[in-house]
């Protein structure tokens, strides 16, 4: 663990423009199609069909600016998940454990609905509404993902400790109990 003995970043502002809901001037703008997604929904015939007939479509995105990954640091995003359906199954992200598995996140939603759905490696699982205005807190141990269940995208500010580290793997192979279904319109989650 690094830790930070001198004041040697210096201070700085970031805009995030409130009518297209992005950060201005990010350092890094993360996109991942439909086709990185292969794997993580039910339907994989719908997913195909998605990537075919609609030319392998934006799926979510992240803006981000640069810090050191460092503890002590806090990284921050925006993330825009799109709306829409692979089967009945509603748009998410990918989800993930942090690798330095003792540390939490705040999601703070700025647009649209869905729900942060969580999981930890002994068997907890929950899931909390997020709607504009809504404050997820994710305790250190969880892995975490957001779903899309509304029209219009669902636009999420996340900070978190910057030398936490993404792990994509492990909730790779054991996968979330429940999955956020659409169907005639309702929300179902099983
Ligand atoms: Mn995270």
């Amino acid at each position: 663990m690094t830790h930070l003995t001198t004041p040697s970043f210096n201070p700085f502002t970031v805009h995030i423009d409130f009518a297209g809901l992005v950060m201005d001037k990010p350092d890094a703008h993360n996109i991942r199609r439909a086709s990185a997604m292969r794997g993580y929904y039910q339907d994989k015939g719908a997913l195909e069909k998605l990537i075919e007939e609609k030319n392998d479509p934006l799926h979510y995105e992240t803006y981000e600016k640069h810090v050191p990954e460092e503890y002590g640091h806090l990284l921050f995003c925006i993330s825009k998940i799109q709306p829409g359906t692979v089967g009945e199954e509603c748009f998410m992200t990918k989800g993930h454990y942090h690798t330095r598995i003792n540390t939490g996140e705040i999601y703070f939603c700025l647009q649209g609905q869905g729900y942060m759905v969580m999981k930890t490696s002994d068997g907890k699982f929950d899931t909390q509404r997020m709607t504009r205005g809504g404050l997820v807190y994710v305790p250190p141990y969880w892995a975490h993902r957001s779903v899309n269940t509304g029209k219009e995208p669902l636009t999420l500010f996340c900070v978190w400790p910057a030398d936490a580290g993404h792990n994509y793997g492990d909730i790779e192979k054991e996968g979330f109990p429940k999955r956020i279904h659409l169907r005639q319109g309702m929300e179902v989650i099983e």
